[in-house]
């Protein structure tokens, strides 16, 4: 989730190029406003309500076109499952094994320590720790 709020998605998404369909607009504006990085499948069924146009291709295609221009990241928690973060600054994720509620947490990921050369070309970094939240271990 978002720290900051964006005024206006429109304004934001020109100012990155992005043409601000009404889709976009109300794809880009659920997944700031979310905090469960959700996946392609639940964006569509929060959105088709109110959008009956709207096809998951559309949303689909509509993230791909975020992250290439760099407003969104994908997160890949389960292997078999892709969700998405309008979130691009630098944090981990946290899932609970539980509830299974992905958490954000700060974490200096840029600065992460390795031994990788430098002959290897990264993409993304991501930090990802699994275990038992506050509200789950509080139950038990
Ligand atoms: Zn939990
Ligand atoms: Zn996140």
């Amino acid at each position: 989730m978002k720290e900051m709020k964006i005024d206006n998605i429109g304004d934001f998404l020109k100012s990155k190029n992005i043409k601000p369909s009404f889709q976009r607009i109300r794809i880009f504006e659920y997944l700031m406003n979310s905090i469960e990085h959700p996946t392609v499948d639940e964006i569509y069924k929060a959105l088709i309500g109110e959008i009956p146009t709207l096809s998951k291709t559309t949303v689909y295609n509509t993230l791909n076109l975020f992250i290439e221009k760099r407003i969104v990241h994908m997160v890949t928690i389960e292997e078999n499952e892709v969700r998405y973060d309008a979130d691009v600054s630098d944090h981990g994720h946290f899932k609970c094994d539980i509830c299974g509620k992905v958490y954000d947490f700060k974490a200096n990921i840029i600065e992460l320590d390795t031994d990788l050369s430098e002959s290897f070309i990264i993409n993304q970094k991501d930090i990802f720790f699994r275990g038992t939240c506050p509200s789950c271990s509080k139950k038990n």
